[in-house]
């Protein structure tokens, strides 16, 4: 088997059953090719960002993955498109948001793709769940999630349960 990389997939929905969104998101991250899903995070609740709509649940997963980050970016893009996405603009409220947000510790830049995710050291509904799976996770070119942690204390998330 090809070597599998460690990928950390950030998870957001606010539309709908947003709860029912994430179990089967999760389910479908686990059926992609050359991928097996490790640990998750509990589930955490988050006001929306530049955005109306409903409160957020967001989680993070661990992939090992032999996908490569274009091809898991594709296969995530896939998923979103199953429950409906759509994108009339930016911050648009979403039935299934899936970032990229570690890959191993590379660093990409590429129009379509830009790992590690560029906000998630500034977002706690990101941090929290991350340091749940990845305690020790550094972000390239940032440093470690944990020294990134306090620095979004003031931001309102809420842990609902595993
Ligand atoms: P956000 O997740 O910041 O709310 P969107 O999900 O609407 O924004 O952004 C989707 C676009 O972001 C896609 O077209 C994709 O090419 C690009 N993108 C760049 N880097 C990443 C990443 N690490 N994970 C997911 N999408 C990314
Ligand atoms: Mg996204």
């Amino acid at each position: 088997m090809a070597a599998r990389t460690l990928a950390c997939i950030g998870l957001g929905a606010n539309l709908g059953d947003a709860a029912a969104t994430l179990a089967a998101a999760l389910s479908e991250l686990a059926g992609l090719p050359d991928t097996a899903l490790g640990s998750v995070s509990p589930t955490y609740r988050s006001a929306p960002i530049d955005a109306g709509g409903p409160d957020f649940l967001n989680a993070v997963a661990v992939l090992r993955t032999g996908l490569s980050p274009q091809e898991l970016l594709a296969g995530l893009q896939r998923i979103e498109r199953q429950h409906g996405r759509e994108r009339p603009y930016r911050n648009a409220p979403r039935t299934l948001d899936l970032d990229l947000l570690l890959y191993g510790d590379e660093r990409i830049d590429t129009p379509t793709l830009s790992v590690p995710h560029p906000r998630l050291h500034e977002r706690a509904f990101v941090l929290r769940p991350l340091a749940d799976v990845a305690p020790q996770a550094v972000v390239p070119g940032r440093g470690p999630v944990s020294e990134w942690l306090p620095r979004v204390a003031d931001q309102r998330v809420e842990k609902l349960g595993s």
